[in-house]
């Protein structure tokens, strides 16, 4: 060994960056500073400066030292990203076959973060000190300051009730000091015993199970209880558990608007407010919650399901609320699961991971039938209200005139529940006002530049909108085809207009639209949630948004507008997807107080979906689902992956996706199906071509995919090739 001598202290270490590059880097490590595996620290790549982390693995010794470059900065006040986090981006980058740097990139998400929070000043009390005279405001600013604790000006100014003169003069004379201090204190600790709800048989056996599992290391369990069971009454016992056991707890909801009414529900029960995490809080509070994470500062969080890669410094349990829900798998750049990657922190970690739902995926259930994974099922409402009964309306023979969209049994429906006081919502999973425009005079569709998709008409905001790409145009006056004015035509429903008969019907009932396209974002949202919650709006007209796990005590009547909406795709999960669906949004009705109504408006009355929902027969369908699942060796009996080249150059992208397909290596267990034009066929510019791979359960599919995309054909001519494991939809 060389190192004694003072040439030869350069040391250099392997650091992973946060850019779709295979592996980590060589860097010199500057003289002087320390780093281990997992220290942050920004180093130059290219052109710019990159934050990355030190990585595991010996670093490329063999590179010219010369020509190595230096870490940049080293962040020596955080702390560095443990070995299981380590282990959990390598395992999810293997896994998705992503990049691990683009991983590594969802962790180290709050760049300021990095940094410590600059102080902020503050006064404090001088021992003894007294003022040369005493009046009532300032009498009032002493008693406040009585315990000794620093104050902001402004805050002191506000507790004691006095303007900030007053406090200015108690500085002038010596009285109060100057201090400078923390700009946010540590958030305060939730208690463990603040106020628990008296639980039912069911909810007590399975909380009971849950803190059980804590003994075992890692494990999941699935909560399987209808809508309004009190599932979450029940996790919350296997939150306080993990906090008694002085780890922290993660929550995942699949939606942000869910949080408003979570976050109180947990106030209630552990007297302090979790921290959030998920795309809308502000870069402040994202980075006083990854630093509060890391630290052990915030002990419990909940969020969207990228907060599952934030660095918790001692993460003892994961809640995976409404798990069936698709909002968990993320789409583009990495493309992983969140209930399917929280099982697996759970497991390189060693602690319990507990899914809830009301309709759980098929795989979870097959998982916990085969006893993978525990279970406890919750078969009634926690309030004792029984659940909705169903009904289909059959569209064929009972539908409404021409021109309207709702059936005159479900209009009644509404109107009795109207007159009782009570509330309606009408489900409909399509935004906008109708999904197509066209001209009456020349039969012009109105469709998007960009994609292969119709643009729908946004009446409230004068617009025609296309739901992939984002692009709007005004509606015109005149058919850009033939030039007639007049001729243009709304063919079928959206929410809009279901909102506008509705107001035809009920001039006197307050309607509401839930969507999420709406203006004013999430804080309108939830603000409507509320109103709906409060029963200030009589009839709710919402999308897919109002299925997910909001409470509305006051909803009674629950009309599915369009219950085939999800079945017409030849998706392997469309059945699966609209039984979830349609059984939660139904299952809004009569959660408190019993007596809910949920109607069906159907062309397929004959469905077996439909049949299992009218007949709440879930197990006959989970059994047949599952029963059609295995023999077509489809998940969680079969391996899926999806792979998706996207173009410019149409022909160029189908003859590359053909060229890949026929390098395809030989295997007689794995199926290749394609390249077919994908349902969405052009996308924001781009042609798109889908093949499917399928494989046995124990097959390695990735390692055959990596072998198979690392000798097939590469692409070029900006060609991409996006592989997606576990594909959740298939368009
Ligand atoms: P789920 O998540 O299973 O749909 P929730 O946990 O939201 O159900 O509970 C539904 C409703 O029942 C909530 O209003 C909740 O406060 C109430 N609840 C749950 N458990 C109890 C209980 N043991 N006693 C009284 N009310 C309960
Ligand atoms: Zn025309
Ligand atoms: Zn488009």
């Amino acid at each position: 060994m060389l190192f004694d001598e003072p040439d030869f202290q350069e040391t250099i270490a392997s650091v992973l960056v946060p850019v779709a590059v295979p592996r980590a880097y060589t860097y010199k490590v500057p003289p002087g500073k320390t780093v281990v595996p997992g220290t942050i620290v920004r180093v130059p790549l290219g052109p710019r400066e990159v934050i990355g982390a030190v990585w595991d693995g010996e670093p490329d010794a063999a590179i010219n030292p010369a020509k190595l470059k230096s870490i940049t900065h080293v962040y020596e006040t955080t702390p560095p990203l443990d070995d299981d986090l380590r282990r959990f981006v390598d395992w999810v980058a293997n896994w998705t076959l992503g990049a691990p740097g683009m991983v590594l990139r969802m962790v180290l998400r709050s760049e300021e973060a990095l940094e410590p929070e600059a102080p902020v000043p503050g006064v404090r009390r001088i021992e003894d000190a007294q003022p040369d005279r005493m009046t009532s405001a300032r009498h009032r600013v002493m008693e406040t300051m009585e315990d000794g604790f620093a104050w902001t000006r402004s805050g002191l100014a506000h507790a004691a009730g006095v303007s900030s003169s007053v406090i200015d003069g108690l500085i002038k004379q010596n009285v109060l000091e100057v201090v400078s201090m923390p700009a946010s204190p540590p958030p305060p600790k939730p208690q463990l015993d603040y106020a628990q709800k008296d639980l039912t048989p069911a909810q007590q056996a399975a909380s009971e199970g849950l803190v059980e599992s804590f003994k075992k290391g890692a494990s999941v369990t699935l909560i399987d209880g209808v809508t309004g069971s009190g599932k979450t009454e029940v996790y919350f016992e296997a939150i306080a558990e993990a906090l008694r056991r002085d780890r922290q707890a993660l929550v995942l909801l699949p939606e942000i608007a869910l949080t408003e009414q979570f976050l109180r529900r947990f106030e209630q029960r552990f007297g302090v407010f979790p921290a959030e995490w998920h795309s809308e809080i502000t870069p402040k509070n994202r980075s006083r919650v990854w630093r509060g994470v890391a630290s052990g500062d915030v002990r419990v969080v909940i969020g969207a399901r990228s907060s599952l890669f934030l660095p918790f410094r001692e993460l003892g349990l994961i809640i995976v609320d409404e798990e069936h829900d698709a909002a968990f798998k993320q789409d583009d750049r990495v493309p992983y699961s969140a209930r399917d990657m929280a099982v697996v922190r759970g497991h390189i970690s060693g602690f319990p991971v507990v899914l809830a739902s009301a309709t759980p995926s098929v795989e979870s259930h097959v998982n916990a039938e085969l006893g993978r994974y525990g279970l406890y099922e919750l078969p009634h409402r926690a309030s004792g209200a029984d659940l909705p009964e169903l009904n289909a309306i059959d569209m064929r023979n009972e539908g409404p005139e021409r021109g309207r969209w709702l059936a005159p049994s479900l209009v009644h429906a509404i109107k009795d529940t109207f007159a009782a006081g009570e509330q309606s919502l009408l489900f409909l999973n399509r935004r906008g006002y109708a999904p197509l425009t066209l001209c009456r005079t020349c039969g012009h569709r109105f469709q998007c530049a960009h994609c292969s998709a119709w643009l729908v008409e946004h009446r409230f905001q004068k617009k025609l909108v296309c739901h992939h790409c984002g692009h709007t145009e005004p509606v015109p006056q005149a058919c850009p085809s033939c030039q007639s004015t007049n001729s243009l035509v709304a063919c079928g429903p959206g929410v809009e207009r279901i909102a506008e008969e509705v107001s035809d019907l009920f001039p006197q009932a307050r309607t509401l639209i839930l969507s999420s396209d709406l203006p004013g974002g999430p804080e309108r949202l939830k603000r409507e949630m509320k109103t709906v919650e409060e029963g200030g709006a009589d009839i709710i007209i919402g999308t897919q948004l109002v299925a997910k796990g909001h409470n509305f005590p006051k909803l009674k009547l629950v009309g599915v507008v369009d219950a085939d909406l999800g079945l017409a795709h030849g998706d392997p999960r469309a059945a699966e997807k609209t039984f979830q669906l349609l059984a939660q949004v139904t299952g809004r009705a009569g959660r408190v107080t019993g007596g809910g109504k949920g109607f069906l408006q159907t062309y397929n009355a004959d469905h077996p979906v439909i049949r299992a929902l009218l007949s709440s027969d879930r197990n006959a369908f989970y059994k047949a689902e599952t029963d059609a699942r295995r023999a077509a060796g489809l998940p969680p009996f079969g391996r899926l992956a999806a792979v998706v080249v996207s173009g410019p150059d149409k022909i160029f992208a189908e003859n590359y996706a053909r060229a890949l397909a026929r390098a395809v290596p030989a295997d007689e267990a794995v199926t290749l199906l394609g390249p077919a034009e994908a349902a969405l066929a052009l996308v924001r510019g781009r042609h798109r071509y889908r093949l499917l791979v399928m494989a046995p359960r124990q097959f390695d599919l990735q390692s055959y995919l990596r072998h198979w995309l690392g000798s097939g054909p590469k692409p070029t001519k900006g060609l991409r090739v996006q592989v997606d494991i576990d594909p959740q939809h298939f368009m």
